[in-house]
């Protein structure tokens, strides 16, 4: 039994974001092995298959969107039967805690959806829950019990249900658009673009690498990462550029200081091309205001500069800590532990300063021809669809080209959300 979240609030558009949550559902529920059926209601979803309960509960909650996932029995609508099976539910309940000794307290909710049921709410709770104590020995207790029985009472049938586990709530992915995810290899941009499809947004990712002078490690890494996150999303796709030359030319153009502001800046222009092409609507880093030396205000701004898409830092007011308790919840940070080498390393000055200005960063700029050289990264950048476990580094041709990689600059791919 699956509790809608936020989609509550949307009033005239409810239906649309319905429409998404379930089709974001089924995608789920379709990776799973065995028959699954899905039975939509007004503010809760049902749920059930072939596939054993703790697989199915796994998955369901994992669909951002929904804020409860409650393991449930169907039985008839006869008090008699509510009554049995809740019986039954309170002594699983009693045994799996602690074997059946001791004490345990328990209330009865009861929600009586069909009005046609010939007691109301509060009357079934009350039955249901005398015959609990006088069978089982359980306690009552109403303000803090042990197990909380819940009843939800609908015309087809009515529902049994003895735990809610919190499910991953937010708008459904997709309902607030399409964006490009920057993702590094470190703990920060997963996170950051995990929060960002909780606000609705369906994410591609793009990884900048500083190939040809680092290795494939953080490709790896980033496919990794992108396959994590999704498990939250139905799969996008991951877009690989190599920045290492281009950040040499920048080298040469006598960045110094300005260096790692310099290649944020062009990764910016780089995502916001590349995002446009493929119909994304923002860009998403996980810059995190003061945490490093690039991440000033005056820097950040540096960078908005230069993007011709909104750039969204889900992680601004976030701590490091926090951050690092999130990509553990979530999955990335055995990921993104991992050593690489990561490309904003390579050319990095001793002392990157916390105030470039974008008059001083220009003046780098205009030794390079920027649009040709955007234009060429995209050129020479290719994808990989980590959510259908395709190969993790680009088939490449007997002249060294990548055989079906090449970035064809003429998208958008992936747009079925
Ligand atoms: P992270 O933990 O995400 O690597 P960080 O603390 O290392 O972040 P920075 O290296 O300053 O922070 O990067 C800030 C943001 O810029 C990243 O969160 C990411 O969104 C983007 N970014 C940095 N390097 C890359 C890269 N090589 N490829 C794609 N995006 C990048
Ligand atoms: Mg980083």
């Amino acid at each position: 039994m699956l509790k809608h979240g936020e989609v509550f609030l949307r009033g005239r558009n409810r239906a649309r974001f319905e429409e998404l949550l379930h089709h974001n559902l089924r995608h789920a529920l379709r990776q799973l092995p065995g028959a699954t059926w899905v039975e939509r209601g007004r503010s809760v979803t049902m749920v059930g298959g072939e596939p054993e309960l703790d697989t199915l509960v796994a998955c369901v909650r994992r669909v951002i969107g929904f804020n409860l996932v409650q393991p449930a029995v169907r039985v008839g609508s006869t008090v008699e039967t509510i009554g049995h099976h809740a019986v039954e539910a309170l002594r699983r309940v009693w045994q799996e805690r602690s074997g059946g000794s001791g004490q345990i307290s328990f209330a009865v909710r009861a929600k009586r959806r069909d009005k046609s049921f010939p007691l109301t709410s509060s009357v079934l709770a009350a039955t249901v829950g005398e015959r609990v104590c006088r069978e089982t020995g359980a306690r009552v207790d109403l303000s803090s019990p042990d197990v909380e029985l819940t009843v939800e009472v609908d015309r087809k049938g009515s529902y049994l249900s003895w735990t809610r586990l919190r499910g991953q709530g937010g708008l459904p992915v997709g309902s607030s658009g399409r964006a490009l995810a920057l993702l590094s290899g470190g703990y920060d941009s997963p996170v950051a673009a995990y929060r960002a499809m909780r606000r609705g947004l369906a994410c591609d990712y793009v990884h900048f690498t500083g190939a040809p002078y680092t290795d494939a490690a953080s490709v790896y890494k980033a496919y990794a990462l992108a396959r994590e996150l999704n498990r939250f999303q139905p799969g996008r796709t991951l877009w690989v550029v190599p920045l290492g030359r281009a950040q040499k030319q920048l080298a040469v153009a006598g960045a110094g200081r300005f260096q790692v502001v310099a290649q944020r800046r062009l990764m910016a222009r780089t995502a916001s091309a590349l995002g446009q092409r493929l119909g994304a609507d923002a860009l998403v880093t996980g810059d995190s205001l003061g945490q490093v030396a690039s991440q000033t205000v005056a820097n950040l701004a540096a960078v908005d500069e230069a993007a011709s898409l909104p750039l969204l830092r889900p992680l601004l007011g976030w701590e490091k800590q926090e951050i690092i308790d999130e990509a553990r919840a979530l999955g990335t940070a055995d990921v993104s532990v991992l050593p690489d080498e990561d490309c904003c390393a390579l050319l990095a000055p001793r002392q990157v300063s916390t105030h470039a200005r974008v008059t001083d960063l220009q003046r780098v700029e205009r030794r390079l021809e920027l649009d040709e050289l955007v234009e060429e990264l995209l050129a020479g950048a290719w994808s990989l669809e980590p959510g259908t476990g395709s190969p993790c580094v680009p088939a490449v041709d007997s002249s060294g080209r990548r055989a079906s990689a090449g970035y064809d600059g003429r998208g958008p791919l992936g747009s079925e959300v």
